[in-house]
């Protein structure tokens, strides 16, 4: 008998029907001789009412252990209901919250790390002939015996960390689209499915917006050698399977490589992200040690850098430009802290603007491909679109452009590297919220 975790997400629980149809399939699997372990996200968008519930009641700064705990009961919700539905069903389902699923974090509420996962009454719960079902994105601190949560999206990490700690083969990761598309496809509606990617790919496409899968557990499941499968909770589809790209075998002496195509195609995809910010620290001395004290006070303050780019000073009097990228959400932080320093260092200005948008292609094929830059560079000029900034990686380039011109962007990269498909991508349900 074989082990399934499936995790479904909030738009697939977002209503009664959507649960009843949920119960339906988890059962299913059940009846055909499975253990079933189910990780389920807060119903439709729970997360977020309540935290606009709080923000109403407190438009100032909210203590972060409160905010986990108010969280935590939209996917303590869920999964009661879920079970609820399974016993309508006539089959037994016992619910349990991240703590009782033994997932164990560190202490930062709001985005917790993994620390140990020790699902002693899961297997125990299965072992007595359940269905057991677990709230997804939460855990709990040993040391302050409180309530964390994971991060926005965290509940896929949640079914990742129990499909490892379990043994399971394979996580199943259900959503309200097919799998993971060549682009999102509620911009791009000829993007189309991927029946495999490698998980070196998904994660550059997690890592630059693709809202699909939670970066974290792409990560978590290439390091601990996990295939996910990406599928719809509205359709019987085949999704995409997320190979982990690693030479070594999995646990089962199964070696992994063979399941990749030897010939993996050019580009897998254009991810998009639109949170992102800039900002550009005008006139900076260009002699050693003035990068290292802007970024030191950034680091300091936790900000999250993503693209930094310096150009070589032209001027005669030796100052140049220093421009990066951080979230959005953490804009006001960072301009504080420059301010601070902007005597010390003695750069002239600060520029911050937040109408940009990040566009991402990515594809492991270009590699050993180098007509890939120019290809996409020519498509960009061709739709008009003018590039702030650059960064590439081994299988990424990315661009910074105008926020208002982002959609069109991918639409014509995608178009230029023949990824449109005939038909027109399904979306189920969910707001894209
Ligand atoms: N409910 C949480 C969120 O909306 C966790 C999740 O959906 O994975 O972010
Ligand atoms: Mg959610």
């Amino acid at each position: 008998m074989s082990l399934i975790v499936q995790k479904f997400g909030g738009s697939s629980v977002s209503d009664a029907e959507g649960v009843k149809r949920v119960a339906r399939r988890i059962v299913e699997a059940k009846n055909q001789g499975h253990d079933v372990v189910v990780v389920v996200s807060a119903m439709g968008d729970t997360t977020d009412e309540l935290l606009d519930l709080a923000a109403e009641v407190n438009n100032g700064a909210q203590a972060s252990r409160e905010l986990d705990m108010l969280l935590t009961a939209g996917e303590r919700i869920s999964m009661s209901v879920l079970a609820i539905a399974i016993h309508g069903l006539g089959a037994t389902a016992q619910s349990f919250t991240g703590s009782q699923a033994g997932i164990i974090t560190d202490g930062v509420h709001g985005s917790a790390r993994l620390v140990e996962v020790h699902p002693d009454r899961i297997r125990e719960s299965l072992d007595a002939g359940n269905i057991a079902i677990v709230a997804g994105f939460q855990g709990m601190n040993r040391q302050t015996r409180d309530i964390t949560t994971l991060g926005r999206g965290g509940s896929d990490t949640t079914a990742v960390a129990l499909a490892s700690a379990l043994g399971a083969d394979f996580c199943e990761i259900y959503s309200d689209v097919d799998g993971v598309f060549t682009a999102d496809p509620r911009i791009v509606n000829t993007a189309h499915k991927l029946n495999e990617v490698s998980s070196e790919e998904m994660l550059e496409m997690a890592a630059n917006g693709a809202k699909i899968l939670h970066l974290r557990c792409v990560e978590y499941a290439r390091r601990f050698k996990i295939k996910l499968h990406v599928r719809s909770s509205f359709s019987d589809l085949e999704g995409t399977w997320v190979i982990p790209n690693s030479t070594d075998a999995d646990a089962d002496g199964h070696d992994l490589t063979k399941e990749i195509p030897l010939e993996q195609p050019l580009i897998s995809g254009v991810a998009h992200d639109r949170t992102q910010a800039k900002i550009t620290v005008v006139d900076v001395p260009d002699v050693p040690g003035y990068a290292s004290k802007i970024f030191g006070s950034l680091n300091d303050a936790k900000i999250n850098l993503d693209m930094i780019v310096q150009n070589v000073s032209t001027r005669s009097e030796a100052r140049t430009d220093i421009s990066f990228t951080l979230p959005q959400d953490q804009g006001d932080e960072a301009l504080e802290v420059l301010e601070k320093v902007q005597d010390d260092i003695g750069f002239a200005s600060i520029e911050y603007n937040d109408a940009i948008g990040k566009l991402s292609l990515v594809g492991a094929g270009m590699k050993s491909n180098p007509g890939v830059s120019f290809q996409f560079f020519d498509a960009l000029s061709k739709a008009g679109v003018n590039i702030d900034m650059i960064s590439t990686s081994e299988i990424r380039i990315s661009v910074i452009t105008r926020a208002d011109l982002l959609d069109q962007a991918v639409r014509a990269v995608h178009t230029a590297f023949n990824l449109d498909s005939e038909t027109e991508a399904t979306v189920y349900g969910g707001t894209g919220r």
